[in-house]
């Protein structure tokens, strides 16, 4: 099953990714600071589909991670 990891402490909170994934399942994570001071995005946890959508919205290189399936796609 495809899944996004958000490193936490590269995000900055644009919410580009969150506007961007087709399918609405990504958020901001209010209950949570980062390093930089910034509430991360959070990958809610099911609906994925892999499409690589948010890893190219993103202009954080190492924020999003993409497994499509059960392998590492982008870095
Ligand atoms: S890979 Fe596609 S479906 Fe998965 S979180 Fe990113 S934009 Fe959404
Ligand atoms: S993961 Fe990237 S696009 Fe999403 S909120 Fe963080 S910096 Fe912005």
């Amino acid at each position: 099953m495809a899944k996004i990891v958000v490193q936490v402490d590269h995000c900055k909170g644009c919410e580009l990714c969150v506007e961007a994934c087709p399918v609405g399942c990504i958020e901001i994570d209010n209950e949570v600071l980062n390093k930089l001071g910034y509430h991360p995005a959070k990958y809610k946890g099911t609906g994925c589909t892999g499409c690589g959508i948010c890893y190219y919205t993103c202009p954080e290189p190492d924020a999003i991670i993409v497994y499509k399936k059960n392998e590492r796609e982008a870095a």
